[in-house]
């Protein structure tokens, strides 16, 4: 099985391909994925319950986050966005909407051009103090794969009692201030086919997107090794027709990462 942690709580900066040159904050342990999905292609590997589950502290992410901004201001290299990702769920922290307070104070102070971004597979928005911390930062990138239950269910393998249903439900609760990001694979599991590249699951995905309002559509395929392996990275080509299909039938911006 192939996967990648991050070792640290901030993490590059690294050329990110859909944020430019982006500093990386990590809230989940350094030697083990948390998330409350996992998915078959989560370039962290599969989410392992028996690991360490210990978490930085607010105070520990906040110094640590500074001491880099300082020697990232001393070198003339600021960066572009402060993403929070890293080894599994960010917003699965407890202290999460502290954490988001102290980034924004110390990106006002050091380095305001940069946007605070969250990646977020959408599943803690039910909870008022994340709901309320995604709304202050300048981006909450919130995942949907598909609005199919059994896709939902063979792509993402979410904790038990996770439905689709209302993750929808939450997300359309943001009223056009978040951006959505969707994922397109194929693959045979032993649970059945993933597929959400046929035009029923895009035609699914665009009505969804049409009430959501989201402020901006990303769209990617695979890109690195995946702890499920036989999974169908969609060539650029066929990323260009999704895009093409989905521009033919709405107007909200949309941004491909190859
Ligand atoms: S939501 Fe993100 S971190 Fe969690 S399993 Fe999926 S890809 Fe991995």
């Amino acid at each position: 099985m192939s996967s990648r942690l991050f070792d640290q709580i901030i993490f590059g900066p690294v050329r990110s391909r859909r944020f430019g040159v982006s500093l990386g904050v990590n809230l989940l342990p350094v030697d083990a994925k948390i998330c409350s999905f996992d998915c078959v292609y989560c370039e962290c590997g599969w989410t392992d319950s028996s690991s360490s589950q210990s978490l930085p502290t607010a105070n520990e992410v906040q110094k640590a986050l500074e001491v880099k901004l300082l020697n990232m201001q001393a070198a003339g290299e600021l960066p572009d966005v402060i993403t929070f990702s890293g080894n599994g769920e960010p917003t699965m922290h407890p202290e999460f909407d502290e954490i988001i307070e102290n980034t924004i104070k110390l990106r006002n102070m050091y380095s305001l051009r940069a946007e605070v971004v969250v990646l977020s597979n959408s599943t803690q928005l039910h909870k008022e103090k994340v709901r309320n911390a995604l709304l202050k930062i300048d981006k909450a990138v919130l995942k949907l794969d598909s609005t199919n239950e059994t896709q939902f269910q063979r792509i993402n393998k979410p904790a038990p009692g996770i439905h689709v249903e209302d993750v929808k439900k939450e997300l359309l609760r943001f009223e056009g201030k978040a951006s959505l990001q969707t994922m397109f694979l194929r693959g045979q599991t032993t649970e059945g086919q993933i597929d959400n590249t046929i035009t029923r699951e895009i035609d699914a995905l665009i009505e969804f997107a049409k009430v959501m309002i989201p402020a901006e559509w990303m769209i990617y395929p695979i890109d690195r090794p995946t702890p499920f392996e036989k999974l169908e990275k969609i060539q650029k080509d066929e990323m260009d027709e999704i895009a093409e299909y989905i521009r033919s039938k709405t107007n909200i911006p949309l941004k491909i990462s190859y």
